[in-house]
């Protein structure tokens, strides 16, 4: 087990901590319209862990369930984003890589949602890209979805 676990994090205003009891795995950033929607960001930066493996050291996040096949929790007192993760038991719970304590642990590997990059955000050019449903068995699961969030 490395020195650095576990990995430790929280939301800005420190009512929300975490820890994760595993290095951070499959780091990505995610370009797809909903998680620019989610973050207020130009994209999301999530690390994860299986679901067992995060645990709320001080409070807990609000969830908003962004559509009918995953949530988003944040702080309800400053607003910090800090998980995603798909409602699938098995599939794991991301967290923003901002909130980690040493977002250092969290290298970004992959790019998702790139049907969503915007033109001026030119960034990790040289990692994998993929769209939103384009891995293998994954075009049927994201056909399911029905988004929750305000689109204009
Ligand atoms: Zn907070
Ligand atoms: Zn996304």
């Amino acid at each position: 087990m490395s020195k650095n676990l576990p990995v430790t994090g929280g939301c800005q205003c420190g009512k929300i901590r975490y820890a994760m009891h595993t290095e951070p795995q499959n780091a990505h950033v995610c370009h797809c319209r909903m998680c620019q929607r989610a973050t207020g960001g130009l994209f999301a930066a999530l690390a994860g862990a299986p679901k067992d493996r995060l645990k709320w050291t001080k409070g807990a996040p609000t969830f908003f369930a962004s559509s009918n096949l995953a949530t988003r929790g944040f702080c309800p007192d400053c607003g910090t984003p800090l998980t995603f993760a798909f409602n699938d038991p098995e599939a794991r719970i991301y967290v923003t890589i901002g909130s980690l304590d040493n977002p250092e642990l969290a290298a970004v590997t992959c790019q998702y949602g790139v049907e969503g990059k915007l033109s001026f955000v030119n960034f990790c050019e040289d990692l994998p890209k993929e769209r939103t449903g384009e891995a293998e068995g994954q075009e049927e699961f994201f056909k399911s979805l029905k988004s929750n969030q305000y689109m204009d």
